[in-house]
């Protein structure tokens, strides 16, 4: 469902991705892991055409998200194209980024209404469904302000689910969250793991939830991958020296 091939980003002399290239099935759950400024994020900021490669092929369901244009340079492809590939491509941020004048259940219904045509009234049911899933039925009148971090998230969650993506980026949703709050966003992001067909990246620096949650991990270092492989073999046997000395660092 994703392609990214040969893909480069520098920014001026700094070379994040280099020459990147991975496939993501259908339904698969992806974790992506490796040292601050591998370029993880990055790849996510790509997939969402927040940034735009230097060099390479992104490509999902097939569509490309980049054209060359005049030269070597590359450039997003047409906005409706784009609205249509957005579409597709859910994504949660470290920080929530919620609108504070609106109440959880407006933070949720406004996209689907203004991006997609769907009637206010079902956009509402839709919202009640999903805040429920994600445990805050009793919040949908609480104002942003109102709640705790890890509600904050789930809301932003359940905001991005409201589009009905077939794919959910999420980027180290848990690290500005206090600790004992972490444990109730993991358990949601758990549930869609399990229960959806949704394709699901993941960057993140909790090792435990990556070997829990994906199907695959790849570990990056300085825009490359260095080893990728099932959890089990990436955490408790990894091949690469580098890997190794990440692990242990971190775990
Ligand atoms: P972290 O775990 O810290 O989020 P990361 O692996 O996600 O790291 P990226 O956020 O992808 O890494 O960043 C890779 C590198 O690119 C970093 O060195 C960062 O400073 C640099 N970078 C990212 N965006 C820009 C930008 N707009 N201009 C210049 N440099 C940038």
């Amino acid at each position: 469902i994703i392609r990214i091939q040969d893909v480069s980003k520098r920014f001026g002399e700094l070379t994040v991705l280099d020459k990147l290239s991975f496939d993501v099935a259908p339904g698969e759950k992806l974790a992506l892991i490796g040292p601050s400024g591998s370029g993880k994020t990055t790849i996510l900021r790509l997939l969402m055409t927040l940034e735009t490669p230097t060099d390479g092929l992104v490509l999902v369901d097939g569509e490309p998200l980049f054209h060359k244009r005049q030269g070597d340079a590359l450039v997003p492809a047409d906005e409706r194209h784009l609205h249509r590939m957005r579409e597709k491509i859910g994504m949660v941020f470290q920080h929530f980024n919620l609108f504070p004048h609106k109440s959880v259940c407006e933070n949720v219904c406004l996209a689907p209404v203004l991006t997609q045509g769907v009637k206010p009234a079902d956009a509402k049911r839709r919202a009640m469904e999903l805040l429920d899933m994600v445990g805050l039925s009793a919040k949908v009148d609480a104002m942003p302000a109102q709640l705790s971090g890890g509600q904050k998230q789930r809301v932003a969650i359940a905001r991005a689910l409201a589009l009905s993506p077939k794919i959910m980026l999420f980027d180290e949703v848990t690290s500005a969250l206090d600790p004992e709050l972490v444990e109730e966003v993991l358990n949601v992001m758990h549930m869609l793991a399990r229960e959806t067909d949704m394709t699901m990246l993941l960057v993140t620096h909790e090792m435990g939830f990556a070997h829990d949650f994906a199907d695959r991990v790849l570990f990056f270092d300085r825009g490359r991958i260095v080893e990728e492989g099932a959890p089990e073999e990436i955490f408790k046997n990894p091949r690469q020296e580098r890997t190794q000395t990440f692990l242990r660092k971190v775990v």
